[in-house]
């Protein structure tokens, strides 16, 4: 299983942003996912289909719309001689801007992990939670359901839930005949009973031992009884330890699964928030120390750290949203960089350059988003790069009080 970079979800949460903000006047907007197993001569035909289909749109507009779009995604295509290894995705069509216009857009992304339907969608916007999938979490839990009859052994990747293992027991039920051969009866009750939640904890610890990447797990059922199986230590120690937290489910089968994953899945979030949490501890920790203090924030300053290779962790905030301009002279080529922020580059005009003073404005050679930037710098010094949300108050801090980036120093140095 792909797991997914920090920057690469970034990136990729980015994307999927621009595209939605994207609408067509009307359902003229086209998204088609081809997965990595899919020939490109299928995907070809299939468009062709569309393409004689779509003639038969009524609007003059939507209708040339359509039919270009169509047209501009079978021309691209021609590039693939089979899909790349996870597929790709187009998303093409006239998209409304101000007034009565519309403006083509084409958009082709290669995903970072694999595609697993072919889709082809005409609507009035992009068609983007199949990506949107990949941005949940895509860490891996264990899932266990017990009782005294069966026990459902499942894993959580990201958002698909898997079945491993279903057993059933031998466990006669609580309630056996009455008068003497009772207690006997309950006897060879509890042994059957024993011996199945030893057979349960064998499996159970054997199939998790084999999934390196476990996060945690997280154990289900109706009764008293899973509490009692963790309890009694009828699990492998290791795999013990990970054990999340206990959740009533109506369910002990397959059905059992997806209902434990939706109680859990709070459980979830707060364990990333809490990885957040902890890793800007460290940081605000180290702010208030008078001397010594490890902590450096601010754009200016952390890109000085990052550049001595001083920087063992940088956290930057997920809602940074903001971009170096690299600005040049046309004349003198004097050149400089400024920070702006995405609101304000829409209105961003280049002044009039303050060395030659030339009657034409300096232009806009470049601009890359800071995240990128810094990212980059923290890979080529191999700092650790935390992006962090701002679903906690010690993450909301990164953004509001440190401008969005800050960093833990390897040692303490003035800068
Ligand atoms: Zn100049």
């Amino acid at each position: 299983m792909v797991e997914m970079s920090q920057r690469q979800k970034y990136d990729l949460k980015r994307k999927i942003e621009e595209l939605k903000s994207s609408r067509g006047k009307h359902t003229e907007l086209i998204s088609l996912y081809v997965p990595p197993s899919k020939q490109i001569f299928d995907v070809n035909s299939y468009l062709k289909n569309e393409f004689s289909q779509s003639q038969n749109i009524k609007s003059k507009t939507t209708r040339k719309n359509v039919l270009s779009a169509i047209e501009s995604i079978m021309s691209r295509l021609k590039y693939f001689k089979k899909p790349p290894e996870n597929g790709v995705v187009f998303f093409v069509g006239h998209k409304s801007v101000e007034g009565d216009q519309t403006q083509m857009v084409a958009y082709v992304i290669e995903p970072p992990i694999p595609i697993t339907t072919f889709l082809y969608r005409c609507d009035s916007s992009f068609y983007t939670e199949p990506l949107e999938q990949f941005l949940t979490e895509r860490e891996i839990y264990g899932l266990v359901l017990i009782d005294r009859r069966e026990c459902t052994v499942g894993i959580l990747r990201g958002a698909k839930t898997e079945l491993l293992k279903y057993m059933t027991s031998q466990v006669p039920g609580k309630h056996g005949r009455g008068g003497q051969s009772q207690r006997r009866f309950e006897r060879l009750t509890e042994i059957a009973a024993h011996e199945w939640f030893v057979k349960c904890g064998e499996k159970i610890s054997e199939i998790f031992q084999s999934e390196e990447e476990i996060k945690g797990i997280f154990v289900g059922g109706s009764g008293p009884t899973k509490q009692y199986f963790v309890e009694e230590g009828y699990l492998h120690y290791e795999i013990q330890d990970k054990i999340i937290d206990i959740f009533d489910t109506g369910y002990t089968d397959e059905f059992g699964l997806k209902e434990l994953v939706s109680v859990a899945s709070e459980s979830m979030t707060d364990l990333k928030i809490s990885k957040e949490k902890k890793v800007m501890k460290r940081f605000l920790k180290e702010v208030t120390k008078s001397e010594k203090s490890l902590a450096v924030y601010g754009e200016s300053h952390v890109k000085k750290a990052l550049e001595m290779g001083i920087i063992d962790t940088l956290l930057i905030s997920e809602d940074l949203r903001k971009y170096r301009l690299f600005l040049k002279c046309q004349s003198c080529n004097y050149s400089e960089n400024r920070i702006i922020s995405e609101n304000d580059l829409q209105n961003f005009h280049p002044q009039a350059c303050p060395k030659c003073n030339s009657s034409t404005n300096m232009e806009i050679e470049d601009k890359i988003d800071l995240v990128d930037e810094f990212s980059d710098l923290a890979e080529k010094t191999g700092a650790k790069v935390h992006l962090i949300s701002r679903n906690s108050e010690e993450g909301d801090s990164l953004y509001m009080a440190f401008s969005g980036l800050a960093g833990i120093l390897r040692y303490a140095v003035d800068i």
